[in-house]
């Protein structure tokens, strides 16, 4: 199965020699004899199991357009805070896409694309519907060969990543992107937020609890210094969008706010509910709306989320 056209060879994290399938459950490296096991098609390079996100995020983006025309492909606007548009707007049908922090992944994806998923939990690439999966630290290696995709992209994966870790990522980004190539990710990051920072200064340390041990969010960064490191890494960016900056936020920031108990909670609680049917549209509609259309006006450090694109610089 690798090596045909759907699919990339892999290579050995430690030293980048094109791995050699042994049987369907082992690969191996002719370089340094390390074996790796695949587990029902999945590759694991890992060292040892991440017992923090073993299994933590399952979720997956199931719906998928009937076809590519706008009436029918519109929705994609709505889901992950745009994210899922976005990529489809920068990157062309049939190209080679590496999702990092792929979780169950975007169905969209799989069919559109050529798709590599990256994850540290063995169980959530289990329901990844795309055509190659890897267990993989990308902190470590994202093991394929040099210049091998058109982009890497992910939601919700560069806020776990420690600020000291961002620019080894960006380098590995940088090998296995062709010249040219897209970077596209979506995170959360260090705000200024009206809302947020009134609950940041009420109580810090509750403020952590919820927004970053959590969820292991230990890359919360202004969005400016998340520019810089892009930039730094060699590349140049083309579009960043702050979302969330307002009063309005998505139902799971609402479920966070809930656990100060103030004389909010019930509008809070309400919040959250917006997170499922049938509010669901209406409201994920009303937010996409204000982050169209107000957002670019208010401060950029007033953003809870940042959604950026990014080109490959030259060599
Ligand atoms: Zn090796």
């Amino acid at each position: 199965m690798i090596g045909d056209s759907l699919t990339l060879e892999l290579v050995c994290p430690r030293d980048h020699t094109r791995l050699e399938a042994v049987s369907d459950q082992e690969m191996r490296c002719a370089e340094c004899g390390r074996s790796y096991p695949v587990h029902n098609g999945i590759v694991s390079v890992l060292d040892a199991p991440n017992a923090f996100y073993e299994g933590a995020y399952l979720n997956q983006t199931r719906f998928l357009p009937k076809s590519e025309r706008i009436w029918h492909a519109w929705p994609l606007w709505l889901l992950v805070n745009g994210y899922p548009w976005m990529v489809r707007r920068h990157v062309p049908e049939g190209a080679r896409v590496v999702e990092l922090g792929c979780a169950s992944g975007v169905a969209y994806f799989g069919k559109r694309y050529r798709m590599v998923g990256c994850d540290l939990s063995m169980v959530s690439l289990k329901g990844l519907p795309y055509q190659q999966r890897v267990q993989c630290d990308a902190g470590d290696c994202i093991p394929l060969p040099d210049g091998a995709v058109d982009a890497v992209v992910s939601s919700y994966f560069w806020e776990h990543i420690p600020p000291q870790t961002k620019s080894r990522i960006l380098a590995e980004c940088r090998r296995v992107l062709k010249p040219g190539g897209k970077i596209i990710f979506l995170y959360d990051v260090e705000t200024d937020n009206p809302l947020i920072r009134h609950y940041k200064s009420v109580d810090p340390a509750l403020y952590k609890r919820q927004f970053i041990d959590g969820d292991g969010h230990y890359g919360y960064e202004r969005p400016r210094d998340n520019q810089s490191t892009f930039e730094a890494g060699g590349f140049r960016i083309i579009e960043h969008r702050g979302l969330e900056k307002t009063w309005f936020q998505s139902p799971a920031a609402y479920v966070k706010l809930r656990a100060y108990e103030d004389r909010l909670e019930r509008l809070f609680a309400l919040g959250s509910a917006m997170g499922r049917s049938p509010w669901f549209y209406l409201y994920t509609g009303f937010m996409r709306l204000l982050d169209t259309a107000v957002c670019p006006v208010l401060p950029e450090d007033w953003a809870r989320i940042e959604l950026v694109v990014c080109e490959r610089a030259a060599d």
